[in-house]
């Protein structure tokens, strides 16, 4: 469903108008350092990173209702309802800390999602899109590279992060280990999955008039990646040079 077909939504203000609040997608498929590029992104902007995967794995964990519900379709990589991801995302960013901003990595992740969260966008929030763009070859064998902390979620690759002890959580020295949802076949769910849901969001922003840079994040590293999405960010006008 497109996003310009709902008459309820408009293209954003440009930077130039409102420098309150900031929102910032950080799109692309499995695999593509979402993650890494928001953590390099809170340091820098000190807005809070909102990950609808880490908040549900959270529940999960907890084992409250809300992970029962989705527990099962995350083992198998598939995407869990649109209702709940946007519940979870929209009481997140009412929260104080996000006054000023915040990093969106991994929502939206439908149409669906897209359209409801431009529904309730204040107005004085602007939205730039990041999309990470990776060979899929490149995601595989980067995924079965990865390991994560159990205990403080920080993520690890054999190729482009390892830690300093093979196989031990540098911040906290637990026993890192493969997450359920990064085992090759489930992989090549998620990834499917993308293609069909995820993508079509892309051209749904791009159509509503939503800034969104196209990032290359195949060949090179995290750190020349987050150069980019700064000069990117930085040339727009949509943060200032030299914060
Ligand atoms: P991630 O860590 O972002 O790759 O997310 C892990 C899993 O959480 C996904 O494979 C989905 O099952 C679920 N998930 C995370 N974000 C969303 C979302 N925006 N919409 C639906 N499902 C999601």
């Amino acid at each position: 469903m497109p996003i310009l077909a709902d008459p309820d939504i408009k293209p954003v203000a440009s930077a130039q108008e409102n420098r309150r609040s900031l929102a910032i997608v950080l799109f692309g498929s499995p695999g593509s350092g979402k993650g890494t590029q928001s953590k390099y992104l809170v340091r820098w902007l000190g807005i809070p990173q909102i990950s609808t995967g880490d908040m549900l794995r959270e529940h999960v964990r907890l084992g409250t209702p809300i992970g029962k519900v989705v527990e099962a379709r995350m083992k198998a990589g598939a995407l869990v309802p649109d209702r709940l991801v946007n519940e979870l995302v929209f009481d997140r960013i009412r929260k104080p800390d996000c006054e000023r901003g915040y990093i969106l990595d991994g929502y939206p992740r439908t149409p669906e999602q897209a359209t409801e969260l431009m529904r309730v966008l204040a107005s004085d929030t602007t939205e730039v899109v990041i999309h990470l763009v990776v060979d899929y070859n490149v995601i595989i064998s980067r995924m079965a590279g990865r390991r994560v902390c159990p205990k403080c979620g920080t993520l690890y690759n054999a190729i482009s992060n390892r830690p300093a002890k093979e196989g031990v959580c540098d911040l906290d020295g637990e026993t890192l280990v493969v997450r359920e949802d990064d085992r090759p076949d489930v992989v090549r769910a998620r990834l499917n999955e993308y293609e069909e849901l995820t993508r079509p969001v892309i051209e749904s922003f791009g159509r509503a008039g939503v800034q969104l840079f196209e990032v290359n994040a195949s060949d090179q590293g995290p750190q020349a990646i987050f150069e980019s999405i700064r000069g990117a960010l930085e040339s727009s006008g949509l943060v200032e040079a030299g914060k």
